[in-house]
C-alpha cells in the first residue's frame, strides 16, 4: 500500500510546490512592474520587496531539493536547518534536529499548508494472493473535481484553460454542451492518461498502472499529469472488478465536474465518513469550474484492458475507428470504412465485451481516445523507418567487410553527428542486430528518447549519400526530411505544421 500513498503525497507536494513557485515569481514580476512604473519610489519599500522575494525563493529552492529527490530527507533537513542557523530566512523548520524520521517529518512539514485536497479513500476489490480470492481494501484517490475546483479558484488559472476557438477541444465541447443543453462557454477540457510503469527493486518484474489527469489546453501546465490513482498490476483482478471499482470513483468525480457541483455523498451514495470532514462542508452549487473529459490517451494494452477495445487479432475487427481486421489490414479495403460509436458498441456486445463506464460520461466516445505517440511513432513508425534506412545505408559505407564492419562505420558517422550537435539521449552503441531481425522487417530496437534524437540524423545522412541517387533513394530522403519536420513540430508543439 505504501508506494501508492507515497506517489500521491509526492505528487501533491510537487504540485503544491509548483503553485508556490509560480505565485512567488508572479509576485516578483508584479513588484518589478510597479517599480518600473514608478508606483513605489521609496527604496526602503523596494528593498523589503526584494528581501521578501529572496526568502520566498529560498523556500522554493530548499523544498525542491527534497521533493524532487535531489537530496534525501536527512540531507535536506540538515541543509535547511544549517542554513537557518547561518542566518538564512524564509524557510524555518519547526523540527527537532537529528536524523530520526527525517523523511516523514519533512514531508509532513512541507505539505502542511498545501492547497491540494486530501486523498479520498474508497474500498475496492483486489486480488488476495494468499487465499487466491477477492478481498476488499481501502485505496487512495486524488479526486479531479476537488483539485480542479481548487486550481480554478484563481481566475487567471481558469482563463488559462479555455480551449482555443476552433480547436478540436473547442469543437468537442461545443457539440457535447449542445447535447447537454448548456452553454459551451462554461466548460474546460480535461484528459485522462493511462499506462503501466515498471516498478524497480522488486524481485520479479512488477508493473504499476497509473491513471493521471492533465489539462491539455493549459499554456502553463499542460504537461503536468496529476495522479488520480495507481494500482499494482499484480493486485488487479483479471475478472475486472478492481478496474470497475476504480472507474466508478473516477466517473463519479468526472460527472460532478461536468455538472459543476460538489457531490453531497460518497461515490457509492453512502454518507460521508470520518476522513471526509472537509468534503461535508462543501456547498452543493459552488464549484468554480465545469469540465468535460475530452481525451483519453494510452497504449493498446490500456485501451484493451480499460475501454474494451479489440486486441489486434480479434476476429470481428482490430480497430475502434474503422473496420480493419487482422486479415485485411495490409490491404486498402478498410481505408474508407468508419466505425460509429453505436457500431463499435454493438460489435463489442456481439463479442460479449462489457461497456466501459467511461462511455457513460457526457461526450465520451471512441473518437476521443488517442493512441499515444511514444508507442505509435517513437517505437513504431520512426523505429521502423530508422531500421530500414540503416539497413540500406550499410551498402553506402566506404568500407569493405561484413555487416558488422559496415555498421561500425555507420556508428562512427553517428557519433560524429552526436558530438557536432551536442545531442542528448544518445545510443550507447549500434550493432547490426539492433535493427536486423531474422524473422521480421528491419526495425531499430532502442528507447523512445533515443529514437527521437536519431530522427534528426536521418535527413543529414540520407542527403549525404542519396541526394543525387535513384528515385527510391530520393524518395527516402524526402520521407526522412518530412519525418524530422514532423518531430520538430512536436516541441514546441506546432499543430499547424504538424497538420501539414
Ligand atoms: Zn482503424
Amino acid at each position: 500500500m505504501k508506494p501508492w500513498i507515497f506517489i500521491c503525497c509526492l505528487a501533491q507536494a510537487c504540485l503544491q510546490q509548483a503553485f508556490g513557485a509560480s505565485s512567488s515569481s508572479d509576485a516578483w514580476g508584479q513588484a518589478c512592474l510597479q517599480q518600473a512604473s514608478g508606483a513605489s519610489s521609496s527604496s526602503d519599500a523596494w528593498g523589503k520587496r526584494k528581501a521578501d522575494f529572496d526568502q520566498e525563493h529560498w523556500k522554493t529552492v530548499s523544498k525542491r531539493l527534497f521533493l524532487q529527490n535531489k537530496l534525501s530527507g536527512r540531507e535536506s533537513k540538515e541543509v535547511i536547518q544549517a542554513a537557518t542557523g547561518a542566518g538564512a530566512q524564509g524557510h524555518h523548520l519547526n523540527l527537532k534536529p537529528g536524523h530520526k524520521n527525517a523523511h516523514r517529518d519533512l514531508m509532513r512539514s512541507m505539505i502542511k499548508d498545501s492547497l491540494w485536497p486530501e486523498l479520498y479513500w474508497a474500498q475496492i476489490r483486489i486480488k488476495d494472493h494468499k487465499k487466491g480470492s477477492i478481498k476488499h481494501c481501502w485505496h487512495p484517490f486524488l479526486l479531479p473535481h476537488e483539485w480542479l475546483a481548487q486550481y480554478c479558484a484563481l481566475p487567471q488559472a481558469a482563463e488559462d484553460l479555455k480551449p482555443v476557438t476552433g480547436s478540436r477541444y473547442a469543437q468537442h465541447i461545443a457539440s457535447t454542451a449542445k447535447e447537454l443543453g448548456k452553454p459551451e462557454t462554461g466548460f474546460i477540457p480535461v484528459a485522462l492518461h493511462g499506462d503501466g510503469v515498471p516498478i524497480q527493486g522488486t524481485l520479479n518484474e512488477q508493473s504499476l498502472d497509473c491513471f493521471t489527469i492533465n489539462l491539455p489546453t493549459s499554456c502553463e501546465n499542460s504537461t503536468v499529469r496529476v495522479p488520480f490513482t495507481v494500482m499494482q498490476k499484480d493486485f488487479m483482478l483479471s475478472s475486472g472488478e478492481t478496474l470497475d471499482d476504480i472507474l466508478e470513483v473516477l466517473c463519479w468525480s468526472l460527472r460532478h465536474l461536468a455538472a459543476g457541483v460538489f457531490p453531497q455523498s460518497r461515490h457509492d451514495a453512502r454518507d460521508w465518513q470520518e476522513g471526509d470532514k472537509k468534503r461535508k462542508t462543501l456547498p452543493a452549487q459552488a464549484m468554480p469550474v465545469q469540465a468535460l473529459l475530452c481525451e483519453i490517451r494510452g497504449d493498446w494494452d490500456f485501451f484493451e484492458q480499460v475501454l474494451k477495445f479489440p486486441a489486434y487479432n480479434r476476429v470481428s475487427g482490430m480497430c475502434w475507428m474503422c473496420q480493419a481486421t487482422y486479415k485485411n489490414f495490409k490491404t486498402s479495403e478498410w481505408r474508407k470504412t468508419e466505425l460509429t460509436t453505436s457500431q463499435f458498441l454493438y460489435r463489442n456486445s456481439c463479442d460479449r465485451k462489457p461497456v466501459c463506464a467511461l462511455f457513460s460520461l457526457p461526450g465520451v466516445e471512441p473518437k476521443v481516445c488517442r493512441p499515444d505517440w511514444m508507442h505509435c511513432c517513437d517505437l513504431g513508425i520512426a523505429a521502423d523507418i530508422i531500421g530500414h534506412v540503416f539497413m540500406e545505408l550499410l551498402d553506402e559505407m566506404p568500407v569493405t567487410g561484413n555487416p558488422d564492419v559496415k555498421c561500425a562505420a555507420l556508428w562512427q558517422e553517428l557519433q560524429a553527428w552526436y558530438t557536432e550537435t551536442k545531442a542528448v539521449n544518445k545510443l550507447s552503441k549500434l550493432t547490426f542486430n539492433m535493427f536486423r531481425h531474422k524473422q521480421a522487417a528491419p526495425k531499430l530496437t532502442a528507447k523512445a528518447s533515443e529514437v527521437r534524437t536519431l530522427v534528426h540524423f536521418l535527413p543529414i545522412v540520407c542527403q549525404k549519400y542519396w541526394a543525387q541517387g535513384t528515385l527510391h533513394q530520393k524518395t527516402v530522403c524526402s520521407l526522412v526530411t518530412h519525418l524530422a519536420a514532423c518531430y520538430a513540430a512536436l516541441s514546441p508543439f506546432d499543430s499547424e505544421t504538424l497538420g501539414k
